[in-house]
């Protein structure tokens, strides 16, 4: 019997507990999928909160997240095409969405696929090899690397996040948590024409990185109140728009507090399940705020590529990890020191 071909693949074993496996090299099963030969992996939050043994949803991602999903932040290069694929080939570079709306449910018939619940999911990009279906497949431009396309889809959640705040240049935005996704957010709000973006991150790195990221308003929480900066900065006021990207008290709460009359809050954390806020509904009747929340990105690729070749990434992606190191990778992105944290597949 021929000796059959194998990979490298993360996976989960239980809390805190990835290892690397060699599993069988994927195929394509469909006439319309692609294999593609994974380069850069990152390491999204939601999957560091499964691998720490968080709940995210009611019976649904959790800390028993198969542990075959592990991964869907990713870029690599085309090896095999099925027979029906005709918009990508072999050679070609490319990233995926993690998650194609379905196209048929009430909710995508409703023209809001983006929240579609029977999604095509296919994790598993901690791997050297995954198969794709050609509709969630884009090509990069030459000017786009896989390290800084390997955050297409966190940073495809920000440019939703963005129009999902319908932040209006000259506004004032105020960012709590400079995570990946909060990060993101405030370069591009900075670059959607907000005359001032404050970001507040207790972490010194990822104030740093804020920094070299152009945005000129960053706080240390615990050396200055964020409430005065934000009051000192809009004479009182507080801010249009005020991004929580934590997903925890008391930021869920204080991104109401710092927001105008008026204004919109963008609950954008994803918050364990176990977390819940007190709303005043008289403060919200008489402020009249909106409180909106975003879940994913997934409609939003074409844009967000576009992104990437105008504003320069790479400092976000410096943190890279082989991955047969995957649990340093891990251990290292759980300190919230850095960026992105992102696993190399071709380092061998
Ligand atoms: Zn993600
Ligand atoms: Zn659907």
């Amino acid at each position: 019997m021929e000796s059959e071909r194998m990979m490298r693949a993360a996976r989960m074993y239980g809390k805190l507990d990835v290892r690397v496996d060699m599993l069988p090299w994927p195929r394509i099963e469909k006439p319309d999928e692609v294999l593609i030969r994974v380069t850069h992996s990152g390491i999204c939050g939601s999957e560091l909160h499964a691998i720490e043994g968080y709940e995210l949803s009611k019976g649904g991602l959790s800390g028993a997240l198969a542990a075959s999903n592990l991964g869907h932040e990713y870029a690599g290069t085309v090896i095999e095409i099925g027979a029906h694929v005709t918009s990508v080939r072999p050679g070609q570079r490319v990233t995926v969405v993690p998650r194609g709306p379905c196209g048929k449910c009430d909710l995508c018939r409703a023209g809001i696929s983006a929240l579609c619940r029977k999604v095509t999911h296919r994790g598993g990009s901690w791997a050297d090899a995954i198969v794709a279906s050609e509709q969630l497949v884009y090509t990069l431009p030459d000017d786009v690397p896989n390290e800084v396309a390997a955050i297409t889809e966190p940073l495809s959640c920000a440019v939703r996040i963005i129009d999902r705040v319908g932040l209006k240049a000259g506004q004032n935005v105020c960012v709590i948590g400079a995570g990946p996704i909060g990060l993101f957010v405030a370069v591009l709000a900075k670059h959607a024409g907000a005359a001032h973006v404050i970001v507040s991150d207790i972490r010194a790195s990822r104030r740093e990185l804020a920094q070299r990221m152009g945005i000129d308003v960053v706080v240390d929480p615990k050396a200055q109140s964020l409430r005065e900066v934000v009051m000192d900065l809009t004479h009182g006021r507080g801010v249009e728009v005020s991004i929580e990207a934590v997903g925890l008290e008391p930021a869920l709460s204080q991104a109401i507090e710092l927001v105008a009359i008026g204004g919109t809050v963008m609950w954008a954390g994803l918050a364990p399940t176990h977390i819940t806020v007190p709303v005043s509904p008289n403060d919200m009747f008489l402020r009249e705020y909106t409180l909106r929340t975003s879940w994913g990105g997934v409609l939003e690729y074409e844009r967000t590529i576009r992104l990437e070749q105008a504003i320069d990434w790479k400092p976000v992606v410096q943190e890279q990890f082989s991955l047969d190191h995957v649990m340093d990778a891990v251990q290292f992105a759980r300190t919230q020191a850095a960026g992105k944290v992102i696993l190399k597949m071709d380092d061998k």
